[in-house]
């Protein structure tokens, strides 16, 4: 089956704003799912549903079969999050942010990959800097080295390209295609067609919480 299903999901904040309104789709294991939409669609409450992080107010989500809300450890073990905002200890080191986030998720210290991680990121030459010396690119790819730790089956990008020059840009489209042929399924969401077409097998597209397009790639851009 798929990776991720979602069926008839809804979200209304406390407040009223209703953020998701009947989405469904399926992320197929192995691929590249891309959530293309503006600012306000409703992606990071799709993502923020995945990661456990948010209730959704109606409807399913479920990774490999496993129903999220039921418990969120099935989320967690199953999921890596690359948040949109980049947060780290500026006097933590990358090694020791990798560390961390190891010990967060009781991976046991000779599973730890912490170097082999950091080479997948090309930070080897950094693992001992503060983090707080590091270029806006670099903490990028640590914030993706960090989702990986616990070796999960699935990465969640959250608009992983946001602000960032078309040199990084590539840069990132490289990793995710990397990790993605080494077997990751990976969801992203973002704003730019582009990316999508580039890096994504498949594309939802998600306006005022509603998903109005779900395809192949191809013929979603055949379509435009
Ligand atoms: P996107 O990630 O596509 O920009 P969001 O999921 O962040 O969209 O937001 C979808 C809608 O829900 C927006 O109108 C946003 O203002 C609203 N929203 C997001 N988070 C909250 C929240 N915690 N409380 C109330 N409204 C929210
Ligand atoms: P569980 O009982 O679900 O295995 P843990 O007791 O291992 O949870 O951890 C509690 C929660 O705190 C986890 O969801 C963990 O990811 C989270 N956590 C706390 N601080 C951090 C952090 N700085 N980075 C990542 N996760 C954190």
């Amino acid at each position: 089956g798929p990776a991720i299903s979602i069926r008839n999901l809804s979200k209304t904040y406390a407040g009223g704003k209703q953020a998701l309104n009947d989405v469904s789709f399926d992320v197929p294991a192995g691929q590249i799912f891309g959530l293309l939409g503006p600012n306000g669609a409703g992606k990071s409450t799709l993502i923020n549903i995945l990661a456990g992080l948010v209730n959704k107010t109606s409807g399913h989500a479920s990774i490999w079969g496993h129903d999220i809300d039921a418990d969120p450890r099935n989320a967690k073990r199953a999921i890596g999050i690359v948040p949109q905002e980049v947060v780290f200890d500026p006097f933590f080191t990358p090694a020791e942010v990798l560390e961390n986030q190891a010990g967060f998720y009781g991976v046991p210290k000779a599973a730890r990959r912490t170097l082999e991680l950091l080479a997948a990121v090309h930070l080897s030459d950094k693992a001992n800097a503060y983090s707080r010396t590091l270029s806006g690119g670099m903490k990028r790819r640590l914030l993706i080295a960090k989702a990986l730790v616990h070796n999960p089956p699935v990465i969640v990008l959250d608009e992983p390209t946001a602000g960032v020059d078309v040199e990084l840009r590539r840069q990132l489209w490289e990793l995710v295609s990397q990790l993605n042929s080494e077997g990751v399924t990976v969801v992203l969401t973002t704003h730019y067609l582009e990316e999508a077409e580039e890096l994504c097998d498949r594309i939802a597209i998600i306006n005022h919480g509603r998903v109005i397009a779900d395809k192949p790639t191809r013929e979603l851009v055949n379509m435009a």
